[in-house]
């Protein structure tokens, strides 16, 4: 027997995956089309809802019952509970956010609100982060409610033959804002949208093809970020005469201090990913990982300098450590007034491990000096969170990844940046990075993220559909 046919989805014949791919690239075309920015503009307000109804609409065709809800106007929510007979446990809850980031139109070579289907993609606004998702979930929901219909039974009320746990379905609001308004509502009045033994979310189990090996790193953690504002008291004076305790020039020293990377501490996450990632890669490759993952901070940064993409170093970089960007810098009213004063707001991105307060401390050492010209005051700050990896249904995504491909090397990660995670973490969710999507090799995923000419392609789709349906009815068989 082949592992195709040992797998749930090998009992659908190929056919009907392409059927189910045909409609999850016109629920994708729908999607982007519909502008669901965040922060919603004032010309269109309501993006979002929008865009879970045009969700319910399509989970009421295949015969099971959505709700919506708007926690704040206009910021809609929309969910749905296929039922399985309660004996394999809680549910899995598969979860997406509606909400995309502006899109600019400099650069792009297809409108970002087309969703124009060429070259093998889709392109637009929303491709990557998070419609294609989106779409692969009400793709995996939609196949469910077919066998449900076929057996005779009513999907909107029966229990989907053969799950022995329900199946969650929330796409949310205001994810790229921190969720407050989307997921975070939902947290504190519908938790019930939301409880689950695993939930399933963006970010995880794309192929990343390095020297001719594809990795899967599946979303275990994410760093927390803490946001500080810094008040840099100078003298004000006149421009004609400069001081050396003119803020902005103060300021410009502090940004220094702060900008210089601190020193790099692995988690044991990142120590697994890194070993994982240089056991499966060729040794050129594979050692300067091995150097980074013992931790070793000149070595480790001359790998990363010889290893790769910038693209990849900036990442692993960041996730090696605690990170601070200075993202905001105000000083001056005149050009012929010496600045008495200058604010920088900074993001800093911790590490698990890394308390509010030791980064607060941390940013205090930096300063030196200075620090009794700053007056530093935390702006918001969410803790980092981590998803164990000894669970059934961790090792049941990696052994689904590998049953395939074959040749693909599932691993473990920590994403630099905040998800919705955040917020299923205080319903002690453990919540996986896993959109299943077999990338072409030259692919710049990373930079699609919240970039310019957005797209997903069609075959990485077809490839994800049947994988994520298949984790979906082994964990809730
Ligand atoms: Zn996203």
């Amino acid at each position: 027997m082949t592992t195709a046919e040992r797998l749930p989805s090998g009992a659908v014949e190929s056919a009907a995956w392409d059927r189910a791919h045909a409609a999850l690239v016109e629920d994708l075309w729908a999607l982007i089309r519909i502008p669901s920015v965040n922060p919603p503009p004032a010309d269109a307000p309501d993006g979002e809802l929008r865009a879970a109804r045009a969700i319910a609409d399509r989970l009421a065709d295949a015969g099971v019952r959505p709700e919506v809800v708007e926690g704040f106007p206009g910021r809609g929510n929309v969910g749905a509970r296929l039922r399985g007979d309660g004996t394999g446990g809680g549910p899995l809850l598969l979860l997406s956010h509606l909400d995309v980031v502006p899109a600019p139109t400099d650069g792009w070579t297809h409108d970002p609100f087309a969703a124009d289907v060429a070259d093998g993609y889709v392109w637009g606004r929303g491709a990557v982060d998070m419609k294609a998702m989106i779409a692969l979930e009400l793709a995996v929901v939609r196949r469910l409610a077919d066998e449900t219909r076929a057996a005779g039974r009513d999907p909107a009320t029966d229990p989907i033959p053969g799950l022995t746990r329900d199946v969650l379905f929330a796409s949310t609001a205001d994810e790229e804002a921190g969720g407050h308004q989307g997921i975070g509502w939902l947290v504190d009045h519908r938790p019930d949208w939301l409880r689950a033994d695993g939930a399933l979310n963006e970010c995880g189990a794309v192929a990343t093809t390095i020297a001719g090996t594809r990795l899967y790193p599946i979303g275990v953690a994410e760093k927390g970020f803490e946001v500080f504002r810094i008040r840099v008291r100078g003298t004000w004076g006149h421009g004609s005469m400069p001081r050396d305790d003119n803020a902005a020039v103060l300021a410009a020293e502090v940004i220094r201090r702060l900008a210089e990377p601190g020193a790099p501490r692995l988690t044991p996450v990142m120590t697994r990913f890194l070993d994982g990632a240089a056991d499966a890669l060729p040794a050129k490759v594979g050692e300067p990982l091995r150097v980074l993952a013992a931790g070793d901070a000149a070595g480790g940064e001359r790998a990363l300098d010889v290893l790769c993409d910038p693209m990849y170093s900036r990442a692993l970089r960041a996730l090696v450590r605690d990170t601070i960007s200075p993202d905001v810098v105000h000083a001056g009213v005149k050009y012929n007034v010496i600045p008495g004063e200058a604010e920088i707001v900074i993001d800093c991105r911790v590490l698990p491990g890394t308390s509010a307060d030791a980064m607060h401390a941390d940013v205090e050492a930096r300063l030196g000096d200075l620090a009794d010209r700053c007056e530093i005051e935390r702006v918001i700050g969410a803790p980092p969170v981590e998803a164990s990896t000894d669970t059934p249904l961790y090792r049941l995504l990696e052994r689904t990844i590998r049953d395939h491909d074959p040749d693909g090397v599932p691993l473990p990660v920590m994403v630099p940046f905040a998800t919705d995670a955040k917020h299923t973490a205080r319903l002690g969710v453990p919540t996986y990075g896993f959109s299943p999507l077999r990338l072409e090799p030259d692919e710049r995923f990373l930079e699609r993220f919240h970039g310019v000419d957005e797209r997903v392609g069609l075959d990485a789709l077809r490839w994800g559909l049947p994988v994520l349906y298949d984790v979906v009815r082994r964990f809730c068989g």
